[in-house]
């Protein structure tokens, strides 16, 4: 799915989530396990205001396991809760009910004492593309879907996809967009796949790969491309890779924009192992850069 986002497309995305926030109790901001920040939308906080949330780390499986319990604990801290799920193969979704359930305890209690019986906990998963909203709402879907008719107040017939007893999810997700304002994060979104590969460079991609793994993990670039540094000569690596995987143009000469799709593919189809690109260590430095 490709959605261009201009202003009116953002300020129209928003005013949706802020009316479907009416609707639920609890919102699933759902983010990429490998990008714990750039795969966040920028004004998720002022747009979700004060509505309870569950932080959730969706591909677990294609990111650092290490990373995203670091991540997790980085979360916890901050007063975030958050679980980490691959809803590809349905993995931690028991996770999710209990979290929800802990974070709305206070709230159920407060009903209960008042003597109204807490129904379903209500909820919304909110995203950027790409993230899995869809993929996880199918997962949950397997087990049962609820139609629920028109309500007073609620223009558009609501579907609610049940989950257990005690949990129904709105089967629209909020789509909301990504960070556009720092390069890196562009790559990052890139070299994951969640934006489209037209809207960058592949060469430059590339060397921004090559780089990356160079500095967080170096071992993964000796193993695949027996390559140890990547250095100042960025084209003496493209060659090697080249001639290591043939990728020759008519002429016999290496063909660099096909090399930097190889990288590029090689790096998203995990032939690299399971990476993560945001690290709590570099948001750490950064807090300690600024009280210095
Ligand atoms: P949406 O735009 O947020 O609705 O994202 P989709 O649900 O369409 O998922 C985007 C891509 O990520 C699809 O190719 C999914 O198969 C894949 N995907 C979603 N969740 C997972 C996961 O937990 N693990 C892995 N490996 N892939 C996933």
């Amino acid at each position: 799915m490709t959605i261009q986002w201009f202003p009116g497309h953002m300020a129209k995305a928003r005013r949706e989530v802020t009316e479907q926030l009416k609707l639920v109790d609890i919102v699933f901001e759902l983010i990429d396990a490998r990008l714990p920040l750039s795969s966040r939308n920028p004004m998720i906080d002022e747009v979700l205001g004060q509505k309870p949330r569950l932080l959730i780390l969706n591909k677990m499986d294609l990111a650092d396991d290490r990373e995203t319990a670091k991540w997790i604990r980085y979360f916890e801290s901050k007063e975030i809760h958050a679980v980490a799920i691959n809803s590809f193969e349905g993995k931690g979704l028991t996770a999710v009910t209990k979290a929800a359930k802990e974070i709305l305890a206070p709230k159920i209690e407060r009903m209960k004492r008042r003597g109204i019986r807490p129904g379903a906990i209500r909820a919304m998963i909110v995203g950027i593309p790409n993230v899995g909203k869809s993929t996880l709402i199918n997962r949950l879907a397997k087990k049962n879907i609820a139609k629920t008719g028109n309500k007073p107040g609620v223009t558009k017939a609501q579907q609610w996809i049940k989950f257990g007893k005690e949990l129904e999810l709105l089967d629209t997700p909020g789509i909301l967009w990504p960070k556009f304002e720092d390069q890196s994060v562009g790559y990052k979104l890139a070299l994951t796949g969640a934006i489209k590969d037209t809207i960058v460079n592949m060469e430059n991609l590339a060397v921004y790969g090559l780089r990356f793994l160079e500095q967080h993990y170096p071992e993964r670039l000796t193993e695949r491309y027996h390559i140890s540094t990547v250095g100042e000569d960025i084209a003496a690596v493209f060659d090697k890779v080249g001639e290591n995987r043939k990728v020759y143009a008519a002429g016999g000469e290496i063909d660099y924009e096909k090399v930097a799709e190889l990288i590029v593919q090689d790096i998203r189809n995990e032939l690299l192992g399971k990476l993560t690109f945001d690290f709590v260590s570099e948001l750490e430095e950064q807090a300690d850069a600024m009280m210095d």
